[in-house]
C-alpha cells in the first residue's frame, strides 16, 4: 500500500537520481502542493495511506518534473509576498528576489499616502500582477495599472487580483511598455527582461523550457526594456514620484546611466539574497 511517506521517498529518490537540485525540497512542496496537505502532514501523518486517483496525479506530476517542468508549473501557482498566484504560459514565475523590489517601494508608497491620501501604482510587464497586487495587498490606499503586452499575462494577472479581493484596486491595460499608457503615476515598477539574448541558450532547462522567452530576453546587451523605460517613464511619472526597477547582477551601472540620461538619480541601489545587485530606485534629478 501506497502511503505518503512511501509516495514521498520514491519521488526523493528519482528525483536525485535525475540530478535535480533539490530533491527532497522538490519532492515534498510538489507532493504536499498537489495533495492539498500542509508540509506539516509529512510528520504528523506520514502512514496517510493515498488512494488510486492520488497515486496517479502524483506519479504523473513526479513524471513532469523529471522532464524539467518546474514544481510551481505543475502545481500552477506559486506564492509571492504570502499572496497565492496562479501562473500561466505567458506568466513568468515570480522569483522570491522580486520580493525585494517590494519590499523597497514600500515605504515611499506610504509616504505619497501619508502626503496625499492615496497612491497610484503602475507595474510594467505585470506578468502574473506579482509587484503590483504585493504592492495593493501591503497599501489598502493605493490602486495600480497591470501593464503586459501578453492578454494570457493580462487575463491571469486579473484573475489572481479577483482571488486575492484586489480586483476593485487593479486595472490592466493590453500596452507595449507605456505606449497606450495615459495619466501619471506615483510609483512605477518594473521586473522587465534584462537577460542577454546570448546568454538565453546557457539558462536551465526549467527557465528556458518554461519561463516565457518574452519575460527574459532583454535583447543583445540585455537593456532593451530599460531602454524604453526610460525613455517612456518621465511621461507617466508623477513629480515627486518614484521608479522602482529589477535588474540583472551586472546592471547597475548601465541601467543608472540609461536613467541618469532621462533626468533619473539613483536613489537606492539593493542587493539580492545571493549579494547580487537586483533593485534600483530612481527620483527625479535635482
Ligand atoms: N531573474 C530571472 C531569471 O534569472 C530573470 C527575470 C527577468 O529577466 N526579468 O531567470
Amino acid at each position: 500500500m501506497e502511503t505518503l511517506a512511501s509516495m514521498l521517498r520514491s519521488a526523493r529518490a528519482r528525483f536525485s537520481e535525475a540530478g535535480l537540485d533539490d530533491p527532497a525540497g522538490d519532492a515534498r512542496v510538489l507532493i504536499t502542493g498537489l495533495l492539498g496537505l500542509s508540509a506539516t502532514t509529512l510528520v504528523t501523518d506520514p502512514a496517510r495511506p493515498l488512494g488510486a486517483a492520488d497515486i496517479e496525479r502524483v506519479e504523473d506530476a513526479v513524471e513532469r518534473r523529471l522532464k524539467r517542468e518546474p514544481v510551481h508549473r505543475i502545481l500552477g501557482h506559486r506564492e509571492f509576498y504570502g499572496l497565492k498566484l496562479r501562473l500561466s504560459p505567458e506568466t513568468l514565475e515570480p522569483r522570491p528576489d522580486t520580493e525585494i523590489l517590494v519590499d523597497r517601494v514600500l515605504p515611499y508608497l506610504q509616504r505619497i499616502v501619508a502626503l496625499r491620501g492615496r497612491a497610484s501604482i503602475v507595474d510594467f510587464g505585470t506578468g502574473t500582477g506579482a509587484i503590483a497586487l504585493a504592492l495593493l495587498s501591503q497599501c489598502p490606499e493605493a490602486d495600480a495599472l497591470g501593464v503586459d503586452i501578453s492578454t494570457d499575462a493580462l487575463e491571469t494577472a486579473a484573475m489572481n487580483a479577483d482571488t486575492l479581493g484586489l480586483a476593485p484596486r487593479f486595472r490592466t491595460l493590453k500596452s507595449h511598455w507605456a505606449e497606450d499608457v495615459s495619466g501619471r503615476f506615483d510609483i512605477v515598477v518594473s521586473n522587465p527582461p534584462y537577460i542577454v539574448h546570448a546568454v538565453m541558450k546557457d539558462l536551465s532547462p526549467e527557465v528556458q523550457l518554461h519561463d516565457p522567452e518574452a519575460a527574459l530576453d532583454g535583447g543583445a546587451d540585455g537593456l532593451d526594456a530599460y531602454r524604453a523605460l526610460a525613455a517612456a517613464i518621465p511621461g507617466c511619472l508623477a513629480e515627486d514620484g518614484v521608479v522602482g526597477l529589477e535588474i540583472g547582477h551586472d546592471q547597475r551601472e548601465s541601467v543608472s546611466q540609461l536613467f541618469a540620461q532621462s533626468g533619473f538619480a539613483l536613489i537606492e541601489a539593493v542587493k539580492d539574497y545571493g549579494d547580487n545587485d537586483r533593485v534600483l530606485l530612481f527620483s527625479r534629478a535635482g
